[in-house]
């Protein structure tokens, strides 16, 4: 490939040229792609033709080229069409360049009229798009965050790939899930009852004590709360990540760190077209990412916002807002939370010397939770001692608990929320614009 994002170059495919490749030196080129908008000025047609990569426009002059002019009036605005043509410079056409044309054809036809607008730049409710979700993801901005996220998670798996990790791929139909019942999807499974699976966790552990040392997830995971935020969906795209012979939590960070960084350098680098369409001035955490405690973090808010979070156990929304701006002012947008007190028989507790109640972490990036993780507990005496504590069903883990007590790896991970960090980066209100076909308790379709 001569171009990163050239799609299949010296193929036999339809000929045509991107319309971010047009050359105004050049003596003929074809593109091809929907009508963004049309804009007849009498004895002169403008019209925009869209591609994945941008607009380019075509004019037809009544005078130059009468039969094209004839047939460009019948346009509407999305038709698929292929223009060949002379590229001009122009100073007043999108991308300082412009097409006259020589040829002109319908590929296909649109519908009118259009239940979204593309073109003009309406204010519509999230929800009206969402409804009409196939029109809406041929906007530009729509594009951009889903080139944006392609980029970063292709950089994502990259780090992982360089680094040894291995690329695995868990089942998401199980039996129980990794806490209660209450967040999963029950599912009928030929005769029997099933759920969808909530998240990796056990079966990442699973690799850990099987010697796989260092492993990554692109995946899904079901959540079936009844929420309604801007932050929360039913099917999550999830980035899963575990790592053996650790000697702490810290190694896991610094993994999370280290990638993150990566992914983001590739983002600023590799997606300024589309930062600068979604209006993004994204600053890359190239400092070290703060820790703090968790017991830090309560203190941060009684003592600077004289906030004081519902749950003691855990942050609340505006917790993560507040302490976010705090670091994101000092030039830190990521951050840790580091030790909850809750405790969990899948983290690692009370080992000796250590001053944390528990050696989980989270990651808040531009003041929301991005990922949960921690070392896990490998010794399975003291897992199980926790599960009876807890009131754990046990037997929904026979196999887990099994598979760890052939001999286990200290080891651990986390769980990073594709969609999240997606809406973080691209600067999105609701999360929802960051899933192409998102579900929550009341969307299923399209
Ligand atoms: P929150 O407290 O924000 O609801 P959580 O702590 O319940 O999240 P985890 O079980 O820690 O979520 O899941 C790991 C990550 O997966 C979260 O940090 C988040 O990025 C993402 N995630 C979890 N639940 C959802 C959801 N319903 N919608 C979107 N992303 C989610
Ligand atoms: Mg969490």
């Amino acid at each position: 490939m001569t171009d990163a994002r050239s799609v299949r170059d010296n193929t036999p495919m339809i000929d045509r040229i991107h319309t971010s490749e047009v050359d105004p030196d050049a003596d003929e080129v074809a593109v091809a792609g929907h009508v963004h908008e049309v804009r007849d000025l009498g004895g002169l047609v403008f019209l925009i033709v869209r591609d994945r990569e941008g607009l380019i426009q075509v004019v037809f002059k009544e005078e130059r080229e009468p039969e094209l002019f004839a047939a460009v009036e019948d346009v509407n605005s999305e038709d698929v069409v292929r223009v060949v043509g002379d590229p001009v410079e122009s100073d007043q056409a999108p991308g300082g360049v412009e097409i006259a044309p020589t040829a002109y054809e319908v590929i296909d036809e649109a519908d009118s009229p259009l239940p979204l607008e593309i073109s003009k730049d309406v204010d519509v409710d999230l929800s009206t798009r969402l409804d009409n979700r196939a029109l809406d993801l041929r906007k530009p901005e729509t594009l951009a965050v889903f080139s944006l996220r392609s980029t970063l998670m292709t950089a994502m798996e990259d780090w992982f790939d360089t680094e040894g990790f291995v690329d695995i791929k868990t089942p998401l139909i199980s039996k129980g899930g990794a806490e209660g019942g209450a967040e999963l999807f029950p599912i009928l499974y030929y005769d029997r009852d099933a759920f969808l699976s909530q998240s990796p966790q056990l079966y990442k552990q699973i690799l850990m004590a099987a010697g796989y040392e260092a492993v990554y997830e692109t995946g899904t995971a079901f959540r079936a709360e009844d929420f309604a935020t801007s932050r929360h969906v039913s099917e999550i795209a999830m980035f899963d990540v575990e790592l053996a012979y650790i000697d702490d939590h810290h190694d896991v960070m610094d993994v999370q760190e280290e990638s993150l960084r990566y992914a983001l350098r590739a983002v600023a680098e590799e997606a300024e077209r589309e930062l600068e369409l979604l209006d993004v001035d994204l600053a890359v955490p190239e400092d070290d990412f703060p820790r703090i405690t968790f017991d830090e973090a309560l203190d941060l808010l009684e003592t600077e916002f004289g906030h004081f979070p519902d749950d003691p156990t855990d942050l609340d929304t505006k917790g993560e807002k507040l302490l976010g701006d705090h670091f994101e002012a000092q030039g830190h947008p990521a951050f840790f939370v580091v030790g909850y007190p809750d405790e969990k028989f899948y983290y690692m507790q009370d080992v000796e010397g250590d001053d944390i109640a528990s050696r989980k972490f989270d990651l808040i990036y531009r003041g929301q939770e991005l990922s949960s993780g921690g070392q896990r507990q490998h010794h399975v005496d003291r897992m199980v001692e926790v599960m009876e504590e807890e009131g754990v069903e046990q037997a929904n883990f026979e196999f887990y608990i099994e598979a760890l007590s052939f001999g286990t790896p200290p080891h651990g991970g986390y769980g990073l929320g594709i969609d999240r960090l997606v809406q973080q980066v691209a600067g999105l209100d609701n999360i929802k614009e960051a899933i192409m076909f998102p579900r929550d308790p009341n969307r299923l379709e399209p």
